[in-house]
């Protein structure tokens, strides 16, 4: 026999649950760390889930949505319109995408090219408005991760006072894809050591307080170093059907 589709109340139930869990996940390796747990803000990350199903989870109280892909993250937010969402975009843009993000997101957690910076800006101004912005950084060297090498940031963020519609409010990240948890460290470490080197030189307007790193298997790692914002997508929403090298070519 098949097991039955989970009926909308149990999907909440356990959407609701999965949240309890990963807040006190949150909370406990905050208190490890010695931090605040509101210190650290929890980022659902919603990519492959369909629409219906993001109703239910804002029923459930995750009322930020991140997605790695401009196309769908657009065609739910027209979908959702209804519901208060931000919207954060937290994959990689290519510059002639640029222009429909602008209409949606409240965030974009993937700069990592001064083009996209200027075509970002060049929108926002003709659209009147700002957005807030993270300077992505590929914190293990992998080649297939997307995002500036550490030694390049410092010298990108100094061109970034020339597009003033740009909020940058800190860096992001995705460590090493292992179960060896020193090498995932070792990313996050990299990161907290840039960030204080950034917060040194940064240019007047950029604050680079904000580190969004950490995912479901990591973020716990994450925040013992540092991460202000946890990107959390299968913890949440359970596995995704596909393995992980159908949504970042290269890996796997
Ligand atoms: C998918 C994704 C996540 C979340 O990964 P999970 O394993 O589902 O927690 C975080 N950050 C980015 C950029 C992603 O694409």
């Amino acid at each position: 026999m098949e097991a039955a589709t989970p009926t909308a109340e149990q999907q909440l139930n356990e959407i609701k649950t999965n949240l309890a869990v990963i807040r006190q996940k949150i909370a406990d390796a905050c208190v490890k760390a010695g931090r605040e747990p509101s210190s650290v803000r929890l980022l659902p990350v919603t990519k492959t889930v369909p629409a219906e199903r993001l109703r239910i989870a804002y029923a459930a109280g995750c009322h930020e949505m991140g997605e790695n892909k401009v196309q769908e993250a657009r065609e739910k937010s027209e979908v959702l319109s209804d519901l208060d969402i931000k919207w954060s975009v937290i994959g990689h843009l290519q510059t002639n995408k640029v222009k429909y993000i602008t209409r949606f997101a409240n965030e974009f957690q993937a700069l990592d090219s001064l083009k996209v910076a200027a075509e970002l800006d060049k929108r926002l101004q003709s659209a009147g408005r700002g957005m807030d912005v993270y300077v992505q950084v590929n914190s293990s060297g992998e080649a297939s991760k997307f995002g500036l090498p550490p030694e390049d940031v410092e010298d990108f963020i100094r061109q970034l006072p020339n597009y003033s519609s740009l909020q940058i409010k800190g860096l992001m990240t995705l460590a090493i894809f292992s179960t060896d948890h020193d090498r995932v460290r070792t990313c996050f470490v990299r990161m907290r050591e840039l960030q204080e080197r950034l917060r040194q030189i940064a240019p007047a307007g950029l604050s680079f307080d904000e580190l969004s790193m950490g995912m479901s298997g990591d973020f716990e790692l994450a925040i013992e170093e540092g991460a202000t914002v946890v990107r959390v997508g299968q913890a949440i929403f359970g596995k995704r059907p596909l393995p992980d090298s159908h949504y970042w070519p290269g890996f796997g």
